[in-house]
């Protein structure tokens, strides 16, 4: 097979198949920063490698893609090809989601879902907004809660 990429573009194909420091977790994540949050990263020991983890607060901010993850947003559309297979793929991921959550709780962690269509997309909200929201969920006592586009 000829090699068609250089090694950069190849990195950044792996760094996105991976799935890590996507550009709307790395929204999050730097604007938290610059709030003065310190926080750690995809931590393997909880539940579901959280994105962001604040240890201080007790509090896990997870960012989710809205197709993988199935939100319930016109970002998350079955592929109209293999639907049935895409259908089922997605219905696994919620379940693992939903038990994710609940051993967090469980664990005395709280959890905000931050959902892709927040962050980019035709329903984002502005960062500024966002991260406000974000901020405001790490000092509260909120067990639960999610920030979604404005469908
Ligand atoms: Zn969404």
């Amino acid at each position: 097979m000829i090699d068609v990429l250089t090694p950069a573009q190849r990195s950044e194909n792996m760094r996105r198949i991976r799935g890590k420091d996507t550009k709307p977790e790395m929204i999050v994540r730097r604007g938290l920063h610059r709030r003065g949050f310190r926080f750690r990263l995809h931590v393997a020991s909880l539940s579901g490698k959280p994105d962001l983890v604040f240890p201080r607060y007790r509090a896990v901010i997870q960012v989710s893609g809205c197709f993988w993850h199935g939100h319930d947003c016109p970002m998350c559309r079955m592929p109209s090809t293999r639907p049935d297979f895409w259908a089922k793929k997605i219905a696994g991921n919620r379940d693992r989601d939903r038990r994710t959550e609940d051993a967090l709780g469980a664990a005395g962690w709280r959890l905000l879902v931050v959902w892709e269509c927040s962050l980019k997309g035709p329903a984002r909200i502005a960062t500024d907004q966002m991260l406000d929201r974000c901020a405001d969920f790490i000092r509260g006592g909120a067990e639960r809660d999610k920030i979604a586009g404005n469908w």
